[in-house]
């Protein structure tokens, strides 16, 4: 038997069950609890982040910088190249891992708690509540014909949602542009037309998002919620209403012996209808446009301590649980998820911390070889030193590989901080110590500030063969 949960496709309520019915706006209803605290403070971390990474100055970068032109990637100090692609490969491929691991343990915590879609819909929310009044207020005013007060509360509404949606813009184009300089240079008309188009892109994306679309995109655009019941079991954390517990549901007066009169906990107050973003009434059972935000579990839990009764008539169960069984926390789809990041997460950080912070390449010239005035012969290759770090350095060079093998002129070389460094070097070698008329040999390079920071690159000498 299937120990995957059934979990509901249904259209919401608000659209009246019909996928072309006419979207019925949801008001939410303002409630506090302590879900929604913790998702105020994690929103508003995820927010900060998300705008300080971009302003904040490291190691004299901007903190996380996509500088696309040089082709750098400037993350906290460290920089990546094209070459480093693969690491952000694997970044992606482990954040995926992670997120199915979370999924298989506890459901949608992402949607509810940390995705952008979410995180934008409740600053936009509550923006609504500041300028227009809580629930019955905006009712009330949407039914409203226009007037003095309605237009200005609707002006002030739009303008601090074209405001955050602007500052979402800058801070998005600023990962890829100097952000400091980006406010003057779009006021000045000194930006780059790229920077107006995708700033303004941002901006009313965001504006239609969180103001507008909301629900619609996680029930209809976003592909994680039509893939993520697939990875829920009968072990999985979800949003429940206890229907054993709440039904039959019903008004009743405080005092009153309910259970006699035949009701469950539940007085059919719809309050967890009213402060869902979704529209959705949990009561029905788990549905696809649940994003596992608790407004739900909050409102309810207040309704039961007002009642007198125990809370976590909705909470966060499994199903197990709900029919009585015991949730099996070791499931073998858990603990491979766990084990699959566990160990891609130790070999990206490896490879991260092992990363050298210099390159080096070395290419012989077209000529094979030639005879210098001492009688020894030379070969003449292209240096090319890329030198990752955040600092400059001075390199040392060497060749190894035949027997007395110098290099002829400069050995040191100063390479800025993020410079690809070209320079011809020769080398010669006495003609009796050439063995074949192809030999191998190598050449390194070495900080002489660092001592970690050094390089090797293969490569040929070539000359005539002395018999
Ligand atoms: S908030 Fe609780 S008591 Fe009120 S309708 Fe919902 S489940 Fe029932
Ligand atoms: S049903 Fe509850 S948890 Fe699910 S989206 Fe609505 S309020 Fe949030």
């Amino acid at each position: 038997m299937s120990n995957q949960i059934p979990v509901k496709n249904v259209t919401p309520p608000t659209q009246g069950g019909d996928l072309y019915a006419k979207r019925e706006k949801i008001h939410t209803r303002a409630f506090t609890g302590l879900f929604r605290t913790v998702r105020m403070y994690v929103g508003a971390f995820l927010f900060l982040l998300f705008l300080g990474t971009a302003w904040l100055n490291w190691d004299g970068h901007q903190a996380v910088w996509w500088n696309l032109p040089e082709r750098k990637f400037y993350v906290f100090g460290a920089t990546f190249w094209p070459q480093d692609f693969m690491l952000l490969s694997w970044l992606l491929i482990i954040s995926a891992f992670a997120l199915f691991f979370v999924t298989v343990y506890a459901g949608r915590v992402w949607c509810g708690y940390a995705c952008p879609q979410t995180t934008w819909t409740w600053i936009f929310m509550w923006v609504e509540k500041v300028t227009e009044g809580d629930r019955n207020k905006r009712i009330k005013l949407d039914k409203a014909p226009m007037s003095l007060e309605k237009f200005l509360r609707r002006f002030a509404k739009h303008s601090l949602w074209l405001l955050i949606g602007l500052v979402t813009g800058l801070t998005f184009v600023g990962y890829f542009t100097p952000i400091r300089e980006l406010p003057m240079d779009l006021l000045t008309g000194q930006a780059n037309g790229w920077a107006y188009f995708w700033v303004g892109f941002f901006t009313v994306m965001t504006y239609l998002a969180a103001g507008f679309l909301r629900e619609q995109v996680c029930i209809h655009m976003c592909p994680y919620s039509r893939f993520q019941s697939v990875m829920f079991d009968k072990d999985t954390l979800i949003v429940s209403y206890d229907a054993k517990r709440g039904e039959n549901r019903g008004a009743r007066k405080k005092t009153a012996d309910y259970k006699a009169e035949g009701l469950g906990d539940c007085i059919d107050c719809t309050l967890c209808v009213q402060v869902c973003p979704t529209g959705i009434d949990i009561r029905d059972g788990l549905q696809i446009a649940c994003v596992s935000c608790a407004a739900c579990i909050d409102v309810c839990d207040e309704v039961m301590d007002k009642m007198g009764y125990e809370k976590g008539l909705i909470r966060y169960t499994t199903e197990h649980n709900l029919s009585g069984e015991k949730t099996k926390l070791l499931r073998p789809r858990l603990v491979g998820y766990a084990a699959a990041l566990l160990i891609m997460i130790s070999l990206f950080s490896y490879t991260v911390f092992n990363r050298t912070l210099v390159e080096l390449n070395v290419i012989k010239d077209r000529i094979p070889y030639r005879e210098n005035m001492s009688g020894r012969i030379e070969n003449v290759y292209l240096l090319r030193i890329i030198n990752k770090d955040q600092h400059a350095h001075t390199y040392v060079l060497e060749a190894s590989g035949l027997s007395g093998i110098t290099l002829e002129g400069k050995q040191n070389f100063e390479v800025q901080a993020g410079e690809i460094f070209s320079a011809p070097v020769s080398v010669s070698v006495d003609p009796e110590n050439i063995g074949s008329s192809t030999n191998k040999i190598e050449f390194t390079i070495q900080s002489v500030d660092d001592q970690s920071i050094s390089r090797s690159s293969k490569s040929t000498f070539t000359g005539p063969v002395i018999r």
